[in-house]
């Protein structure tokens, strides 16, 4: 592991400062992705400007009757909020899908965000990769895929978004705000990464430099009915295969109102707007889910090896819209 300089910083202007300061500085949230990057090599900064103690708003309501959650809240936290379980349900139960137990306790919002892929090639820095070593190749494409895009992928990269808790936020429209030198900014999280394109190492808006402050769900009465599926090959602690936040508001047998986002299919958290369209101002009958899901899934491109990927969404999907629509009949 290569030598570093370690700091705390204990407000925003000195944790912007201290990354200023150092070239190659890094911020530190709980460390659950970066340290193991740096201990494989992935990662080399050469300075970590820790911001666990720089005082964000933790989980609170704002005037417009949304949630405003702290970059620094843990993913334990997260979930554990009544406001949060209470009207964004399946933002509890992708959390809590997420990692074990003991990674949730340290893993951070702003750091959820901000994790890379788990594309073996990419951890691996013994193998070419573009996202890791723009222009050195794509392995993955003729190699292990079974894990990788069917959605929104290029020639350069075929790499998948891992975090579980940005898809829900996805479904939700969330808002990301961040500090930079220069004052502040946010952007919707459906605007947040990046097309993948021939550019695949570059993976965010956030301008150089930027410190991720909180996260804004805005108010959202769909949401109070949702959920949240994971697929993954272990139940215990496992990244997913595919995934879905659904939300649905049906009236007199009609969806009103229907928020979808996808997991492990792209580069980042996909909302399924397409599916939203065939379910918006239709029956709500299981006829319409699965149309709304083979809608969604039309563009995939799989490879060879994650062909698998498609049917399995397609039925999470409908499932997933089934179960909510039952639960709404109830
Ligand atoms: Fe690298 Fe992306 Fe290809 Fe994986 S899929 S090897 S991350 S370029």
């Amino acid at each position: 592991m290569k030598e570093f300089g370690y700091q705390r910083a204990t407000d925003v202007a000195g944790a912007l400062a201290a990354l200023d300061t150092h070239p190659g500085a890094r911020f530190l949230g709980g460390g659950t992705n970066l340290v193991d990057l740096m201990k494989t090599g992935v990662e080399r900064p050469a300075h970590l400007v820790d911001v666990r103690d720089v005082p964000l708003p933790g989980i609170e309501p704002t005037a417009d009757g949304g949630l405003r959650i702290g970059a620094t809240v843990t993913n334990s936290d997260l979930a554990a909020h009544p406001e949060v379980r209470r009207r964004y349900p399946a933002l509890t139960q992708a959390v809590l899908a997420g990692a074990s137990g003991q990674l949730r306790n340290m893993a951070t919002v702003g750091g959820n965000l901000l994790q890379r892929t788990r594309c073996g090639y990419f951890t691996d820095v013994s193998k070419a990769c573009n996202k890791r070593v723009p222009g050195s190749g794509c392995p993955a494409i003729e190699g292990e895929h079974h894990n990788h895009a069917v959605l929104g992928a290029s020639a350069h990269c075929v790499a998948v978004h891992p975090s579980d808790m940005g898809v829900a936020l996805a479904a939700f429209d969330a808002v990301v705000s961040y500090e930079t030198q220069d004052g502040p900014g946010e952007t919707p999280i459906t605007e947040f990464y990046l097309p993948v394109g021939d550019t695949p190492h570059l993976e965010t808006v956030l301008p150089p430099g930027a410190l991720i402050t909180g996260v804004t769900l805005p108010p959202a009465a769909v949401a109070s009915r949702s959920r949240y599926r994971k697929v993954r090959e272990r139940a215990s602690f496992a990244f997913a295969i595919g995934s879905v936040a659904a939300a649905l508001d049906i009236r007199d047998g009609v969806v009103r109102e229907a928020r979808v986002a996808l997991g492990a299919v792209a580069s980042r958290p996909w909302r399924a707007r397409t599916a939203e369209q065939v379910l918006t101002g239709a029956a709500a009958d299981a006829e319409t889910f699965a149309a709304a899901a083979e809608a969604e899934l039309a563009p995939a491109r799989p490879l060879p090896h994650n062909r698998h990927k498609v049917p399995l969404l397609r039925n999470l999907v409908t499932a997933v819209l089934t179960e909510l629509a039952e639960e709404a009949a109830r």
